[in-house]
């Protein structure tokens, strides 16, 4: 039956797929808390509008992707699909303006309408790191050195490369649209119809196009570099110097663009070989142009993104599932009864405890073996006249009476 599956391009995460984006999650929170990010949490949808006005009328999420309703008020809803806008749209109603800068971490799901395939989803998650409030490239660094360092600790630092690039500043782009547009004319027979409809307005996004004969008109287009103002150049080389200062190591990609208005000077994505065109597990940019585009002050900003899915597809050492200690009652019901205050006890004391609902000895200490218990504690007429247990450490075997006042301490090694 349809109605059983997931919708297609969702997915359950079931507990071993869950513990790894829990952990994908928790990891990049424990490094951004270091970086003195706060965690901000919006809602879920926002009015369309947020992200109209800030992706722009021609941007793919625009324009095919959103998940977009109107609810039983009337008013036009979006799920979101990225988590920049919520945030600065939380920051201005917020009054956070008052308070730059703003170092802002989110986490959660995003909706896109995208053709499902491997490492790209209809609900997928991301985390993400913004910087409100700072004008200068102290930002831009500070939050790629994030990205690095979170990348690190999922053990991926080896695996990734960071690809560099600038959009220079709104004077630097405008000149470079000009002789990109002129240059896209002269061969506009070979762009797609996507690449086509985006010439005028929204040009500098079909640098970023992945269709193929779009990708060879690109490849012999002019580069941004050459268009740059000595603001934007030097702007680039505080960024690249203080990188290569704390010994980040990237790739300068003249051809990574963002495609908004707003986005100005950096721009990068940290990319893996591992997962096919799918490659990008982070990717950022400064959007100084984004705040009073939405409607708010004049605050620059910059910030970044990456996926959870990839990320945890990719990490090198998923947490194992904690291993319990099992208390196994032999079968009389006064050892059930113990089995349950003893359960209890263990657990406030701290101990993941495993009791099985029912089933004889034999059939409990399969259980126990089943979820990896560290030890079992088996409770049966013998120990109930000694107001004892047994303690079986289930890697060695071995075995030993220990009276019951003194089980945490025995068990404390089984933490
Ligand atoms: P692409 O060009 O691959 O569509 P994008 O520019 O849309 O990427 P961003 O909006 O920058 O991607 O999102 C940042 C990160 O979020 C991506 O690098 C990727 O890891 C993840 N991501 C984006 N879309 C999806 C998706 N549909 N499913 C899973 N992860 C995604
Ligand atoms: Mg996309």
């Amino acid at each position: 039956m349809a109605a059983l599956q997931p919708v297609r391009g969702t997915r359950d995460l079931l507990p071993d797929a869950a513990r790894a984006h829990r952990a994908v999650e928790e990891r990049a929170f424990a490094v951004a808390t270091r970086f003195g990010f706060g965690e901000i949490v919006t809602p879920i949808f926002e009015f369309t509008e947020v992200f109209k006005r800030t992706l722009g009328d021609t941007s793919d999420i625009v324009t095919k992707e959103m998940y977009t309703f109107e609810d039983r008020g009337g008013d036009s809803l979006t799920l979101r699909p990225e988590g920049t806008a919520p945030i600065v749209r939380a920051f201005i109603s917020g009054g956070l303006a008052q308070q730059v800068p703003v170092k802002a971490f989110y986490r959660g799901p995003m909706f896109r309408y995208e053709r499902p395939q491997k490492g790209r989803l209809r609900q997928f998650h991301q985390v993400g790191a913004e910087v409100l409030g700072v004008e200068g490239p102290a930002a831009d660094i500070e939050v790629i050195v994030l990205g690095a360092h979170i990348l690190e600790a999922l053990g991926l630092g080896d695996t990734v490369t960071v690809e560099l690039n600038t959009l220079g500043d709104l004077e630097s782009r405008a000149a470079y649209r000009e002789t990109l547009v002129a240059y896209l004319k002269g061969r506009q027979g070979e762009l797609s119809e996507d690449s086509l409809a985006r010439l005028e307005r929204n040009p500098l996004r079909i640098l970023d196009s992945k269709d193929e004969g779009d990708r060879a008109v690109v490849a012999d287009a002019p580069v941004l570099a050459d268009s740059l103002n000595t603001t934007s150049r030097d702007f680039f080389a505080r960024v690249t110097e203080g990188l290569d200062s704390l010994g980040v190591s990237f790739e300068i990609s003249p051809r990574l663009v963002r495609g908004l208005d707003y986005y100005t000077h950096t721009a990068f994505e940290f990319t893996t070989t591992h997962l096919g065109a799918q490659g990008t597990v982070l990717a950022g940019g400064r959007y100084d142009g984004l705040c009073k585009q939405m409607g708010g002050p004049p605050v620059p900003g910059v910030g970044w993104a990456a996926g959870v899915e990839r990320l945890s597809m990719l990490m090198t050492d998923p947490p194992a599932a904690p291993r319990p200690v099992a208390v196994v009652p032999a079968g009389a019901p006064e050892d059930e009864v113990l089995a349950t205050r003893l359960a209890d006890r263990l657990r406030r004391a701290g101990l993941v405890v495993d009791l099985g609902y029912s089933g004889n000895m034999r059939k409990r200490l399969k259980r126990a073996n089943t979820l990896n218990a560290r030890a079992a504690v088996i409770l049966g007429e013998d120990e109930r006249a000694a107001g004892a247990v047994t303690v079986r450490d289930l890697d060695s075997g071995e075995q030993t009476r220990v009276a019951l006042d003194d089980l945490e301490a025995a068990l404390d090694r089984y933490r």
